[in-house]
């Protein structure tokens, strides 16, 4: 019998280390599909955890560099010391976008719970000021969102829209699959229309068909936007999409601090949870 974490662990990460991540990047451009890569981790406890994380970033830079993969990467503020202090935070993701620019990559920040969602919006614009390689991601649960990406466009950054991963309270989130959806499709239009290289991650085949409609009747090119899916969701897919020619990236995550990120995936999908319960009790 399989062990079922590592099951799981085998079909949304690429392994542990950043060679691992770039092995897999590269094995996706074979097949048309550009990457983003993650190296998990959040919410470090101290300035030497958000140190390591800078460190690594580093060390992803160069790999991906040198093994000459088409991949951009993707980062939390609160793995490089944003709950140590937003100066630290900023300091490392500052660091960091100066090998990007060398290499001339890109760098998109994730959005974490909605206890980030300002600080986040306001340290990415503040760091786009001086570098220009850094996009955000904005959820359509959160009703902010209007305005934060109305923000963002005004500033010239490119948002990676999302529904949301986390669970947030009826106040400030849309709390129906049914309301969640109306907003993205609202917001990707505005982005569409008006944004800079906006990415579309979503694996919601009824949004993704929309998207290419509304680009279709707009005359928007498909170079303009992006589409994006996580590592081991919808593979045939995101195979489609690359054979059709729309840009698609697929998010590569990997590291030893794949706890978090598991358990975001079993909530989006039960079938999941059943499949690793099951593989647990049938022991
Ligand atoms: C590239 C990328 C980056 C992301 N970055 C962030 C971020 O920075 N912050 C954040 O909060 N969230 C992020 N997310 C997660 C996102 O918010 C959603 O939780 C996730 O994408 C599921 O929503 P969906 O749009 O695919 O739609 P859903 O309505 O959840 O799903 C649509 C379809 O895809 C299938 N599907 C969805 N997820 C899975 C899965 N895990 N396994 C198998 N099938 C699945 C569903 O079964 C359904 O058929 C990211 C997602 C992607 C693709």
């Amino acid at each position: 019998m399989k062990d079922p974490v590592s099951y799981f662990a085998k079909r949304y990460i690429a392994g542990k280390t950043r060679e691992d991540a770039v092995r897999v990047a590269g094995e996706l451009n074979e097949n048309g599909i550009v990457a983003t890569i993650d190296n998990l981790g959040e919410n470090v406890r101290d300035t030497i955890e958000a140190m390591n994380g800078l460190d690594e970033y580093m060390g992803l830079l160069r790999e991906i560099h040198d093994a000459g993969v088409d991949s951009t990467i993707s980062l939390k503020l609160t793995h490089l010391g944003l709950d140590q202090s937003q100066p630290l935070a900023v300091k490392n993701i500052s660091a960091i976008l100066k090998k990007v620019a060398k290499y001339k990559s890109f760098a998109r920040v994730d959005m974490e719970s909605s206890a980030y969602t300002g600080t986040t919006i306001d340290t990415v614009i503040e760091i786009h000021k001086n570098h220009p390689d850094i996009g955000v991601a904005v959820q359509s649960y959160l009703m902010r969102s209007t305005g934060d990406i109305a923000r963002l466009i005004a500033e010239g950054i490119s948002v990676r829209l999302v529904k949301g991963a986390y669970k947030e309270p009826a106040d400030i989130a849309f709390t129906s699959k049914a309301k969640v959806d109306a907003n993205y499709s609202t917001l990707m239009k505005e982005l569409l229309l008006h944004g800079h290289n906006p990415a579309f991650a979503t694996h919601d085949e009824e949004l993704i068909t929309e998207a290419k409609t509304f680009a279709v009747k707009n005359n928007i090119p498909k170079d303009k936007f992006e589409f994006q899916m996580l590592l081991g969701v919808k593979r045939k897919a995101q195979l489609q999409l690359a054979a059709d020619g729309y840009k698609i990236r697929v998010y590569i995550p990997y590291g030893k601090e794949w706890m978090a990120y598991i358990m975001r995936r079993f909530k989006e999908r039960k079938e999941n949870v059943w499949f690793f319960m099951k593989n647990i009790f049938d022991r």
